[in-house]
């Protein structure tokens, strides 16, 4: 960890993954790329405990450092930086959780449905913007809320630190890219399409009410559970009561065992 701060003179920018990469993460390294002049591009791979709510979901979380690294060569990243869990969390550290934003806790979407997941995301972001002390770091649009969440938390912290979003890659059919999508099966990943689709009819309705219960129809038949369906401030993430300011439409459905996510921005934009 001292060699990264080392090498590290200008800032770097970094990319937050939890490894089995695909052309999602791939996207904000080239982001990052494309956004350091001089400095280093660093993508860190963790798989962090803290973010889970169960070991189950943990344990077959997918690992394949060679393979990740293999993906990585040639995208120009100078550093991966894969540190133990010994290493993140060393116990004389004493590494805690900072204070949650408002975003982290009330919207009741990731933060009700994955209880302690924000403060494990929160700990283990400060940690390795402790650790890295990048100039700037990647996140994807694909996780919308802890787009938010980190943006609110580096405010909150008053660190220099920019956060760059980058947009959702999706598959030719319009699946969202998603280490966890490796768990469907054939006919799971059939019905996992129905996020997308749910987001697609969403974006004409008239009304905020309307583009739920449409969501609502087009998933309620595929999916074996609707953990949400709704339009938020896409900021906050708090019901919208007003149609001012940007939206964002936020789907969460369960297929075949997997928790899988989807948003986008509401209404459609012609
Ligand atoms: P993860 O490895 O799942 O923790 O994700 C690491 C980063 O990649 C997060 O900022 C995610 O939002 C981002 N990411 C994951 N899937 C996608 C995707 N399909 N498109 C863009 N970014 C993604």
């Amino acid at each position: 960890m001292r060699e990264i701060q080392e090498l590290n003179a200008e800032g770097c920018v970094l990319v937050p993954t939890m490894g089995a990469l695909h052309e999602g993460h791939l996207s904000l390294v080239h982001r990052a790329r494309e956004v350091s002049d001089t400095g280093l591009v660093v993508v860190s791979i963790f798989v962090n405990p803290t973010q889970f709510n169960a070991r189950s979901d943990l344990d077959a979380y997918p690992r394949d450092l060679e393979r990740d690294l293999n993906l990585l060569d040639g995208t120009g990243v100078d550093v991966v930086f894969c540190p133990s869990v010994d290493e993140m969390y060393p116990p004389a550290a004493d590494v805690r959780v900072p204070p949650l934003p408002a975003v982290a806790v009330m919207p009741a979407l990731e933060d009700a449905g994955r209880p302690g997941h924000f403060a494990g995301v929160c700990q283990v972001v400060s940690r390795l913007f402790d650790v890295c002390a990048p100039s700037s770091a990647v996140f994807g649009e694909k996780d919308w809320q802890q787009l938010q969440v980190v943006r609110a938390m580096v405010r909150t912290q008053g660190r220099a630190i920019e956060i760059i979003a980058g947009p959702i890659v999706r598959e030719q059919d319009g699946l969202a890219m998603s280490s966890r999508n490796s768990r469907l099966d054939v006919r799971g990943r059939e019905r996992a399409l129905s996020l997308r689709r749910a987001l697609e009819a969403s974006g004409g309705c008239a009304n905020v009410e309307q583009a739920e219960r449409v969501m609502h129809e087009v998933l309620d038949a595929r999916v074996d559970a609707v953990h949400y369906a709704t339009v938020r401030d896409a900021v906050t993430l708090m019901p919208v009561e007003e149609m001012v300011g940007e939206m964002r439409a936020l789907v969460c459905a369960e297929v075949g065992g997997v928790r899988l996510l989807d948003n986008g921005p509401w209404p459609r934009q012609s």
